[in-house]
């Protein structure tokens, strides 16, 4: 099987997985994935939990539809991702439960909307900013979301959801994981004394593993 086959194998895989596990619903939730010449990218209106990988939609260099049904209509969040991250293999945009209600919160620091309450959330993940709200499809989400894509590869949108860039398909699903995982446990622990991993920790983490 070609590259491209194994990415639109891959790519309903996940998708499904991820709608089984509740982390996507209803026809919410994109995934796209750069190819050689082009994008592979997951079809508006569709449903993460039945994807045909015939029906992906995709796009050439110019990010142009060539075959398939037409793209999510929040391709230009994952456009803008790849346009700012050279290493952006993959992008996964969701509108999971956790993430998503981290949004809605007033943010005391907008830089970082998550502490370091695991170090995997600090390996895969590390600064999560929040962008500013702007009603789906305006154009100024994009440059909202380039002006903090190219220093982080996570970033959450406010009152909309989290998406997360990666160096393959697969590192970019497991981190939005345990984006939404690390939100879950930063919702748990609301009004609690909670002890996050400290700056010399999360240094340590850097330098040990490198950022992902
Ligand atoms: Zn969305």
């Amino acid at each position: 099987m070609n590259h491209e086959n194994k990415m639109r194998e891959r790519i309903c895989e996940l998708a499904l997985s991820m709608f089984q596990r509740g982390l996507t619903f209803g026809a919410s939730g994109n995934i796209s994935v750069r190819l050689d010449n082009g994008w592979l990218m997951t079809p508006t209106g569709s449903t993460m939990g039945n994807l045909d990988p015939a029906r992906l939609s995709r796009l050439d260099a110019n990010g142009r539809l060539i075959s398939g049904d037409k793209p999510t209509k929040e391709a230009f969040l994952h456009q803008t991702m790849y346009d700012c991250r050279h290493d952006a293999e993959a992008v996964v945009h969701l509108h999971s439960s956790h993430a998503t209600a981290v949004s809605c919160l007033d943010c005391e620091d907008c830089t970082s909307v998550l502490p370091p309450l695991t170090p995997y959330f600090v390996m895969r993940v590390g600064q999560l900013p929040m962008v500013p709200y702007f009603p789906p499809g305006d154009p100024d989400l994009a440059g909202a979301v380039g002006k903090l894509a190219g220093e982080h590869h996570a970033v959450l949108l406010a009152n909309h959801g989290p998406v997360v860039a990666g160096t393959s398909l697969d590192n970019a699903a497991f981190a939005m994981e345990e984006l939404e995982e690390t939100a879950k446990l930063f919702l748990l622990l609301q009004g609690m004394r909670t002890r996050p991993l400290d700056t010399a920790q999360v240094d340590e983490l850097n330098t040990r593993f490198g950022k992902k």
